[in-house]
């Protein structure tokens, strides 16, 4: 593009609505445009690197033998009714009726519309496996869109599909697909890692899942490590231990009075305990296969609850903290409740980090008071059950490691699904004796617009983006400072050679003076800038070369300059 005649603009003054910085810096820099609440514009730049994103997972998806193809984005409600998801997706799911008065969505994600092609189209184990993707936009409307393109409510995903006779052809397959994933996001040079997610209530059946991390500290995940064992999951599903953690041994139980105290550091803080020996109790809600259920968890004083352990563990569909009307019909007194009270309606489960011959300081389920000496094995019910519910920690182990915990974007999303769709929407394929089977499924998605926030997130300065060479929207950035058409025509002749060489480079022939030029090249942070400054060419022959990401300057003569931008371009991964 020549930017004379081009269509780009940039913002002098960070917008006050953007908060992380690849959202400041797309704005900023032009590449996106907020057309509504999560609904964002890509504009030219964005849309060629978005581009080169696509072609990358496009080549790493065909190499595994994927085939291609383009689902519709609003998909029949009926396929949703008969997966069972048409209520449980809940708000995010955008419903409507046509004028028929026939139920539609906008597709949040595509298993039903993919399963049902599959059921229609394939019914032999000779055709097996099969892995289906397509690229397209999505739509889920999210509580909280934010950051720009990296929670939107319209987004654009890779989502790709597999079918397979058996268990084995699913781990292969899904091996295959982990080194496809692996390969993109290095390709796109992105600092990544693959870790091990959360796999729901599925996972119990040996379900093999991993989310790819983009490392950022405006991550919204958290993801646990190991450096020596190089372990990384998810905090949702990490099982960690704590270690050397003061606690009182068992004691007679006794009521005191904690005026005003409700949490357990100050209950803790104002009669002189650690606040290991005090025990937190949580109400939760939940929905157990369709019924309202109560469960009182119990953990260490300064732990956490992970609701993702604990809906995996009760085998919820839904879970939230009870609410203060639903505790006063359980008999509960906010901040003062514990696990001794008589009250019915709700099962008690202890964090598996709390010693259950030990004794802590509860609530005394009486307002201003609480109880010390509380032994859980002693002073409970014996129906009440242990299960690892805390979220890890800084200061955590595993085995003798201690854990580091990093911040991350996910990027993709890799999950055996088993039969879960396949069953419900009642697929079979025969077998070689002629019987029906339910094949196996595998599903796989990259949020393709995410990818461009999340490697704007990875790669800035204080001047602004630094692009990965090979989704950059243009390798270069050409400046011409002069006035001369001699110096003028040599230019265009550069500019000309560059293109017949395939490379994509943006000219900036606006004839503005150089520091507009330059703060303008650094805030797109293309790989490498080009200056062809008249008084030093005319004295010296030479044409300035400059790489964004080191700042390196070189100085080259004309016939040098191709070869010079190629190589470097090359040793920053264009052509990955
Ligand atoms: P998250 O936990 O971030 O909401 P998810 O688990 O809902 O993600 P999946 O259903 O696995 O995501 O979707 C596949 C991919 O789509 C994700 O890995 C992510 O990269 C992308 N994605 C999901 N939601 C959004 C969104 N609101 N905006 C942009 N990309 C998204
Ligand atoms: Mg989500």
């Amino acid at each position: 593009m020549r930017l004379s005649t081009g269509y780009w603009q940039t913002l002098k003054e960070t917008p006050n609505d953007a908060e992380v910085v690849s959202q400041q810096l797309m704005m900023r820099a032009g590449l996106i445009y907020k057309t509504g609440a999560g609904l964002y514009t890509l504009q030219p730049m964005a849309f060629r690197s978005y581009k080169k994103i696509e072609k990358i997972v496009r080549e790493e998806m065909d190499r595994i033998n994927s085939f291609e193809v383009l689902m519709p984005v609003i998909t029949p409600g009926e396929l949703w009714q008969e997966s069972g998801r048409w209520d449980a997706m809940g708000g995010q799911m955008l419903k409507f009726k046509d004028r028929a008065e026939r139920d539609l969505c906008v597709s949040p994600t595509n298993e039903e519309t993919v399963t049902d092609l599959f059921r229609r189209t394939v019914n032999s184990y000779k055709q097996l496996p099969v892995c289906l993707y397509h690229i397209n936009t999505k739509f889920r409307d999210e509580i909280r869109p934010r950051f720009g393109l990296m929670r939107a409510r319209e987004f654009i995903m890779k989502d790709a599909y597999s079918f397979h006779y058996d268990k084995a052809s699913l781990d292969s397959f899904y091996d295959e697909m982990f080194t496809a994933y692996s390969n993109s996001f290095r390709r796109m040079g992105l600092d990544f890692i693959a870790v091990e997610a959360d796999g729901g209530n599925m996972a119990a059946g040996g379900a093999k899942t991993h989310e790819f991390q983009v490392v950022a500290d405006n991550g919204e995940d958290y993801v646990v490590t190991v450096p020596r064992t190089k372990f990384a999951a998810n905090i949702e599903k990490a099982i960690t231990v704590r270690k050397n953690i003061a606690s009182s041994p068992a004691s007679e139980l006794t009521k005191f009075a904690t005026p005003n105290q409700k949490t357990c550091e100050e209950v803790c803080a104002a009669h002189g305990f650690q606040i290991t020996q005090s025990l937190k109790s949580l109400v939760m809600h939940t929905v157990i296969k369709g019924k309202d259920q109560f469960f009182m968890v119990m953990l260490l004083g300064d732990d956490s609850l992970n609701e993702v352990k604990f809906k995996n563990k009760v085998d919820a569909e839904h879970i939230r903290p009870a609410q203060q009307a639903e505790l006063d019909r359980l008999g509960l007194v906010k901040g003062f409740m514990g696990p001794t009270t008589t009250a019915e309606g709700f099962k008690v489960i202890f964090d598996e980090a709390i010693d259950m011959n030990a004794s802590y300081v509860v609530g005394a389920n009486e307002a201003d008071h609480h109880l010390k000496g509380f032994v859980p094995s002693r002073d409970t019910k014996p129906k009440n059950f242990r299960a690892d519910l805390r979220l890890a920690k800084e200061g955590d182990f595993i085995g003798d490691d201690q854990i580091v915990i990093k911040k991350g974007i996910e990027v993709g999303h890799i999950f055996q699904l088993g039969d879960k769709y396949t069953k419900a929407m009642k697929v079979t394929v025969l077998n070689e004796q002629g019987k029906g089977i339910t094949p196996l499924m595998g599903c796989y998605g990259i949020g393709m617009t995410r990818v461009l926030a999340s490697a704007i997130e990875q790669n800035n300065d204080k001047d602004g983006i630094i692009w990965p060479a090979s989704i950059a929207p243009y390798d270069a950035y050409l400046c011409f400072i002069g006035k001369t058409p001699e110096t003028k025509a040599l230019v265009e002749g550069i500019w000309e050679d560059f293109k017949k060489e395939g490379l994509e480079v943006l000219f900036d022939d606006r004839q503005l003076g150089p520091g507009m030029m330059f703060k303008d090249a650094d805030l797109i942070g293309l790989p490498l800038r080009v200056v062809i400054g008249e008084r030093d060419y005319l004295a010296t022959g030479e044409i300035e070369v400059k790489v964004r990401k080191t700042g390196e300057t070189l100085k080259v003569k004309k016939d040098e300059l191709l070869p010079t931008v190629k190589a470097k371009l090359k040793e920053l991964g264009k052509w990955l």
